[in-house]
């Protein structure tokens, strides 16, 4: 037998989270979303980028080599699990809403303030009036961020210029600002976020200029994989939503959905029908939203921070996860609703806020979350030949994420294979 030759090796650790489900290779549903696969005492090593062995501490000598040079991590007493994969972002804004969040603390709701300019509204004006330059560095500084917190490959809309020249921009500040970073960025096109002001009382308008000029730009500069829509009571419809997805999927953009987040609109059913890669929110989604979701490939995406973060009732994760949705989570970082970037966080509110038992929401921050992204080949789970995006947790078992809620506990982040943040801090090359 040949032994692979390894150049990283991680020994010892406590606890493996493979999220390997013999047989299984759709994402979790049910029962099988508590399966994360996990193995006690055991090592995992590092090939080129790639996992190239996972087994038992005892029988890692036996089973690869190591490269001179090689580097091994003890992670005695503590916890190796995929890199957290968040799956949706409105990552490239600029300005933040600190005084909205105060405004909603004294009682205004969401809507008031968006009606009143505030909002995504307000989001918009800062983002037109940033540079490419300004934006490509706020993203930088917010992908540091989310790698020393554990997040190796994140999603990441527009939605904040809205019109052809700034979302354009939106975009490609984003992949200046995401060239030669670890974390592997995703980008979403959501011009459909809102309505522009220019086109408040034309609103056909707008979509028109979405499906005819928008969807066709950014699909040519090569700038977007997915397209996703805001669909709800005031914003966009149904039939809206659903002329811009196919707009986008006929230029090679993977639709995505923002569904049914404050009041049952039929998103979650248009997911399904037109197999939206996932539905995100559901905190509204009626009965027959969550049998099409449940008999449907679309992932179903819970987003605690927002509703946590606007004090209003959660997603009913039990009912989803019961009726059969492959469920991921996902931070919705964004000024306004959740300024909340970090998933550990997420994984303590899917406990907490939601009700997920700690292994469903380890599984959703994970594989489920690759298959939401249409990555689950390469990324969410630690086997052989998959990518190595690996994290070491400073705990002792997985059930801490989210029992200490809020607590650092990423020690270590590995990103294809090499040591990208350590204690807090970006690693240097
Ligand atoms: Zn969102």
């Amino acid at each position: 037998m040949i032994r692979p030759v390894c150049d990283l090796l991680l020994e010892n650790a406590a606890e493996v989270l493979t999220m390997e489900r013999p047989g299984l290779a759709g994402p979790r549903r049910r029962e099988d979303l508590s399966e994360l696969g996990r193995m006690a005492e055991a090592s995992v090593a590092i090939s080129h980028g790639a996992i190239a062995w996972v087994g038992p501490a005892a029988q890692a000598q036996q089973a690869i080599e190591l490269a001179p040079g090689a580097i091994r991590i003890d992670a005695r007493g503590r916890v190796v699990c995929p890199g957290f994969i968040d799956s949706h972002t409105h990552l490239p804004f600029a300005g933040w809403r600190h005084d909205e969040f105060e405004r909603r603390l004294r009682g205004e709701t969401y809507q008031e303030i968006a009606a009143q300019g505030g909002g995504i509204q307000s989001s918009v004006r800062a983002t037109r009036a940033a540079t490419e330059e300004e934006l490509a560095a706020l993203v930088r500084a917010r992908l540091d961020r989310l790698l020393v917190q554990g997040t190796t490959t994140v999603e990441a809309k527009s939605g904040y210029g809205l019109s052809t020249e700034h979302e354009l921009k939106q975009l490609r500040a984003l992949a200046r600002g995401a060239a030669e970073h670890p974390v592997e960025v995703l980008p979403t096109f959501l011009g459909a976020h809102e309505f522009p002001p220019e086109y408040r009382d034309d609103r056909e308008r707008y979509v028109d200029l979405l499906v005819k000029e928008m969807i066709p730009a950014v699909a040519r500069a090569k700038l977007a994989l997915f397209a996703d829509v805001f669909c709800e009571r005031g914003v966009y419809t149904t039939a809206q939503a659903r002329r811009i997805l196919e707009a986008a999927r006929d230029h090679g953009l993977r639709p995505r959905l923002h569904a049914d987040e404050f009041a049952p609109s039929g998103a979650a059913e248009l997911a399904a029908e037109i197999g939206a890669l996932s539905a995100d929110h559901l905190s509204a989604i009626s009965q027959q939203g969550i049998e099409a979701l449940a008999s449907s490939s679309t992932i179903g995406t819970l987003l605690p921070g927002t509703t946590f973060s606007l004090r209003i009732p959660p997603a009913h994760a039990r009912r989803l996860i019961d009726a059969g949705v492959a469920l991921a989570l996902a931070t919705d970082f964004n000024p306004g609703s959740s300024a909340i970037d970090s998933m550990g966080i997420v994984i303590g509110l899917a406990g907490l806020h939601l009700g997920m038992q700690p292994k469903e929401a380890v599984v959703a921050a994970t594989i489920n979350a690759a298959f939401a992204l249409d990555r689950a080949d390469r990324i969410g789970s630690i086997l052989p030949g998959k990518q190595a995006d690996l994290l070491i947790l400073d705990a002792p078992d997985h059930r801490h994420l989210a029992y200490r809620f809020g607590a650092p506990l990423v020690q270590v982040v590995i990103k294809k294979g090499k040591v990208v943040a350590r204690e807090g801090r970006i690693a240097s090359a």
